[in-house]
């Protein structure tokens, strides 16, 4: 097709029309798009713009990719000025002044204020599952074992290395092969209130007999994002700093997701007390939406020979420059945090009022900061959920063991109104799945 007749494509799909270029050309491996199947043809802050015009709230964000709302202004122009002077584009790991100023805002604003200045930076490949890979694949150089700790439900990427220290079942059933070196623990609260699994774990890794081969590291996630929103305590995560000092481990703080000020810091963990070893960052490192990751390690960690973790795309330029641009403008001082913090108050009462109202003994409101969602009884009403508020122009996902929590991750710059608006369709939403849950029973 001539590429003058490309603007106006001729393909339109609505809901229930069977055939179009996205089911016959591209992959099964399709997901997202399966819940929200419009074509979507710009976005702006907090909204996603459909191309017949249809204006949607979105609770999604790229799953958290997008902290900064979508093509934000002061990300957009700094790129564009790049992009127009012939900044770098692609330079291999070759030092690059975006690269530059990168690092040094990054450490300057990030590190150390927190503490962190004795950290490096590891560009790895622009994907969270990238860091990941490398934090394993140099906790095992560093420590010459092969163990990893890894916890229930935990999310850490779809490689093999990340795939195998990920708890959920339908991406490791996909694996093809073994999924090894990794022993999983029971994530904070997984056994209850009763059992604390700190000391489980103690207890198992002080027996030398006990079958567990001795781990080079623990990764955790604070929140577990895709593992359904369950949140790590402050005296948890110290209590597993100091198993993992105790027992020689690594802690490895998977920040992919949780990072970047979703929870209202920067880092999840700074309100903590804890120093993890390493801390991987990816999806809205980059503040814009572009694939951009990192691993922050203690320097003397970092014994990796030159090229030994090799790859095309490590340090994306056009994300130095939106992640330096994003950090400085949001990161500067505490009010930015601050206001995540707000705005995740008032997300949380209203998810608790919704509660109240449709299902006090079968809903729970979970997560920290503006990472936060309401657990179902099952995944079928969290799909509805998500189905009617799509119907009313919410972007919204599950996630969890059985898909059954409705998550909140919106922009974290989201206006008052918007949240609002959209805890409103919301409520709807829950209103009308719990209603025909009751029918369902009755009949
Ligand atoms: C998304 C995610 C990853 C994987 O990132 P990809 O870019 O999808 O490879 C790893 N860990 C956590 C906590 C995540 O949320």
């Amino acid at each position: 097709m001539a590429d003058s007749h490309r603007t106006d494509h001729p393909i339109r799909i609505k809901t229930g029309e069977i055939m179009n270029i996205f089911e016959q050309n591209e992959s099964g491996i399709r997901s997202y798009c399966r819940s929200f199947p419009v074509v979507f043809k710009q976005a702006k802050g907090a909204e996603l713009i459909a191309r017949d015009g249809t204006r949607y709230i979105d609770f999604l964000a790229g799953a958290g990719t997008l902290n900064y709302g979508h093509n934000n202004p002061v990300l957009k122009n700094a790129l564009l000025e790049y992009i127009e002077a012939d900044g770098l584009t692609h330079g291999l790991d070759m030092h690059s002044d975006a690269k530059e100023t990168f690092l040094e805002v990054f450490n300057r604003v990030i590190l150390e204020p927190r503490d962190m200045g004795d950290c490096v930076l590891q560009f790895t490949g622009p994907t969270g599952a990238n860091a990941v890979e490398a934090a394993l694949k140099l906790a095992r150089k560093v420590k010459g074992r092969r163990n990893i700790i890894s916890f229930t439900n935990g999310f850490h990427g779809c490689t093999l290395g990340a795939l195998a220290a990920t708890g959920n079942q339908h991406h490791r059933g996909a694996a093809g092969t073994a999924l090894t070196d990794v022993t999983r623990m029971p994530f904070d609260g997984y056994m209850g209130d009763k059992l604390n699994t700190i000391a489980y774990m103690d207890k198992l890794l002080s027996d030398p007999s006990s079958g567990i081969d001795k781990p080079a590291a623990v990764i955790v996630e604070t929140v577990q994002g895709e593992g359904g929103l369950n949140v790590a305590s402050a005296e948890w995560m110290r209590r597993l700093e100091r198993l993992c000092r105790k027992h020689d481990m690594l802690l490895i703080v998977d920040d992919i997701q949780a990072g970047c000020g979703r929870t209202g810091t920067f880092f999840s963990f700074e309100e903590m007390g804890i120093k993890p070893d390493m801390v991987t960052l990816s999806k809205s490192l980059s503040g814009y939406g572009l694939p951009f990751a990192v691993l922050v390690m203690r320097k003397e960690l970092d014994q990796w020979k030159p090229g030994e973790h090799n790859g095309t795309f490590r340090g994306n330029n056009h994300a130095f420059v939106t992640a330096a641009t994003a950090i400085e403008t949001f990161w500067n001082d505490k009010q930015f945090g601050d206001e995540v913090k707000r705005k995740g108050e008032l997300v949380r009462e209203r998810m608790q009022n919704i509660v109240r109202r449709h299902g006090p003994d079968s809903l729970k409101v979970k997560g920290r900061g503006l990472m936060v969602g309401i657990e179902c009884p099952d995944g079928d009403i969290a799909s509805s959920v998500c189905r009617r508020a799509f119907e009313r122009n919410l972007v919204i996902e599950t996630s969890g063991a059985h898909d059954q929590v409705v998550k909140c991750l919106c922009p974290l710059t989201i206006s008052d109104e918007q949240l609002r608006t959209a805890l409103d369709i919301l409520d709807g939403a829950f209103a009308g799945a719990m209603a025909e849950n009751l029918e369902t029973a009755a009949s």
